[in-house]
């Protein structure tokens, strides 16, 4: 039987555990249930055989206790309200658990961004910015890039939003070009940020990353560079996966051959020095040592859970593992890098990035880089110290570690404003 799974319904169920942990009550409950504004929009545009197509796009602003509400938009055609909501309020915990001076946000357009030519995605994604464009600002909500939204997409974003408010504010979204006030380090972070924590699990629990045997499901911007990442850093890649199927190897798989088939073919699958394609559900149940889902959420439920044979999953997509899948993890001592924890290099570098524009461009990229694995290192150790010191570890995981951290600040900062 196929269960169905509501990201929001998750989100709470997280914060409820975690409140329960604390032992902060109902009051904070109730404070953090919900996003403190939710924004709908009925988008026009003009497609380019003359017809005008309406779509619907949200954005959820969680939680400001701690700064200006961040985090991306993504378009895709499953996306709805409670999702983005969810989304929301995994950024308040993820900014809040980096350190960094932000509250949660989280965006979406419910569209199949593979269906519309350049220039028809162009004129949503402006008339997407248009109809945010009084919430969003460089000290009030700062979108970012997310599934099926890139640099491009941040482009239109800022311009828009340039062309209304008639200024150049380039800190009003991160992830943009090079050119207009972007950072290299930004394209690599997330992935990048999820290899360095994967490879600090695998310090922890198998004395190292070389030589382990990795899977990465998805092979957009984050699972590419986890695995080019982990590779280079001495593990093997013996599969990876896009929404058209996966492929494996136990050599390893030679992730740059991979991903130039990727651009040129679409699809992973065409890669030919593989000994057998794979679905995507067949690996996630490899007998890897380190996972990495990092396509969409809800990937490890209650119905697979039971035969994941990874030792470490490292989280790069938002939300992959459901609570109820987690305590079967758990009680296998799975150890399992939270996606707050995880993924945070996007939105870390995206703080540099955003710092950067408003000192003028300041920043050189070894900086930036520099700067993310420190944070990723150092967040990490915190949040195993504290899983390790204050919890009991065969009854939770690292991620009621890294929501005990993240929302007793959140909640610090809510107190210290007088909200509760
Ligand atoms: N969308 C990314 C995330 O989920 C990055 C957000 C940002 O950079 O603001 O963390």
């Amino acid at each position: 039987m196929s269960v169905t799974h509501d990201p929001y319904e998750e989100a709470k169920k997280q914060l409820r555990q975690t409140i329960d942990l604390l032992g902060l009550g109902d009051e904070v409950y109730e404070a953090l249930a919900y996003p403190e504004r939710l924004i709908r929009v009925r988008l026009l545009v003009k497609m380019d055989d003359g017809t005008t197509k309406t779509f619907i796009g949200w954005r959820s602003e969680h939680n400001s206790a701690l700064g200006p509400y961040k985090g991306g938009v993504r378009y895709h055609p499953q996306t709805n309200e409670h999702e983005v909501i969810a989304l929301s309020m995994w950024m308040t915990w993820k900014n809040a658990l980096a350190g960094l001076p932000y509250g949660g946000g989280k965006g979406g357009i419910r569209v199949d961004p593979k269906k519309l030519s350049p220039g028809e995605l162009e004129r949503l994604s402006r008339a997407y910015f248009a109809a945010i464009a009084d919430v969003v600002g460089v000290d009030q909500d700062i979108p970012a890039p997310d599934v099926y939204t890139n640099p491009q997409t941040m482009a239109w974003y800022f311009d828009e939003y340039s062309r209304i408010k008639r200024g150049q504010y380039f800190g009003v979204v991160t992830g943009k070009p090079l050119e207009l006030g972007g950072l290299q380090t930004r394209v690599i972070s997330t992935g990048y940020g999820t290899a360095v924590a994967a490879r600090e699990a695998a310090k922890k629990v198998f004395g190292g990353v070389e030589g382990r045997t990795v899977a990465v499901q998805g092979f957009g911007n984050a699972g590419y560079y986890a695995a080019k990442f982990l590779s280079e850093m001495g593990a093997i890649v013996v599969a990876v996966s896009d929404s058209k199927g996966g492929i494996y190897n136990s050599k390893g798989l030679n992730i740059e051959e991979v991903k130039k088939v990727k651009d040129e073919t679409g699809s992973v699958i065409n890669y030919s020095n593989i000994e057998r394609k794979i679905t995507n559900e067949e690996l996630l149940e490899l007998d890897v040592d380190i996972l990495v889902p990092a396509a969409i959420e809800n990937v490890i439920t209650e119905e697979n859970a039971d035969r994941i044979k990874a030792k470490v999953i490292a989280e790069a997509a938002n939300g992959p593992t459901t609570p109820e899948a987690e305590k079967v993890l758990t009680s296998k001592g799975i150890v399992v890098v939270p996606d707050i924890l995880a993924n945070a290099g996007g939105v870390i570098v995206s703080h540099i990035e955003w710092v950067n524009n408003r000192m003028g461009g300041w920043i050189r990229e070894e900086e930036a880089k520099a700067r993310l694995e420190e944070k990723m290192v150092n967040n990490f150790h915190a949040v195993w110290d504290y899983w390790q010191k204050k919890l009991d570890t065969s009854k939770y995981n690292m991620r009621a570690a890294a929501y005990a951290i993240a929302v007793e600040r959140v909640y610090r900062a809510m107190k210290l404003r007088g909200w509760i």
